[in-house]
């Protein structure tokens, strides 16, 4: 068995979304060996830093937090798809040529996975396609972009699919990975009243 971790390091110089400085994760020893016998730290971050989950309270009201989701919806064969050809963004046209059947986990490898600095011009999930996969009535969907969607209005990406319970995760790590099937394991913390969570996120090729 292989073990593929699609999964952002966190730390002070990470990407941040929109470059937002008040984004930036904050790290503080509050132990060390300096003065006593252990090391502790703290961190002080936002919910979707890195590679994350995002559940649907999100962007509905009331809507389920992570703490609440369906665990095996996030510990569960996915698919990988090559979406390295695009230039803007994932549309309904370019998802109808792909296989994806109900109850798929699709993740979608772009030329996002080649950068590893933040860029406005990252490539993301249209209405359109949000709306395709909606309907094919997936569980989750998962891209290497710090967010699923950009410059949409209203969120209409992220409320197409959290509105009907499908699962986004975003800040993925593709690069190493080929196209193909694999096991996907991306378990966020059982945080009651959140709506996202960063998560360390793996691919199993060939289960043990
Ligand atoms: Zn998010």
């Amino acid at each position: 068995m292989k073990i593929y971790d699609i999964s952002m390091s966190i730390h002070p110089d990470m990407p941040i979304y929109k470059n937002k400085a008040e984004k930036i994760p904050v790290f503080e020893v509050t132990r060390d060996f300096s003065s006593g016998s252990v090391f502790e730290s703290k961190i002080t971050i936002d919910m979707h830093t890195g590679t994350h989950l995002d559940s649907p309270l999100h962007v509905i009201e009331n809507g389920k937090t992570i703490g609440s989701i369906d665990l095996f919806k996030v510990i569960t064969k996915c698919k990988v798809i090559d979406m390295t050809h695009i230039e803007t963004k994932i549309t309904r046209t370019d998802l109808e040529q792909v296989n994806i059947i109900p109850g798929d986990f699709v993740l979608f490898k772009t030329k996002n996975s080649y950068t590893n600095k933040y860029e406005d011009s990252f490539i993301y999930l249209d209405e359109s396609g949000a709306q395709y996969l909606r309907d094919k009535k997936i569980k989750g969907v998962g891209i290497d972009s710090l967010g699923i969607e950009r410059n949409q209005p209203g969120h209409p990406t992220h409320k197409l699919l959290l509105g009907s319970d499908i699962l986004i995760l975003e800040g993925l790590r593709l690069a190493e990975v080929n196209e193909g099937e694999y096991f996907l394991i991306a378990l966020p913390l059982k945080v009651d009243r959140a709506e996202a969570c960063p998560v360390r996120a793996v691919l199993l090729d060939g289960l043990p």
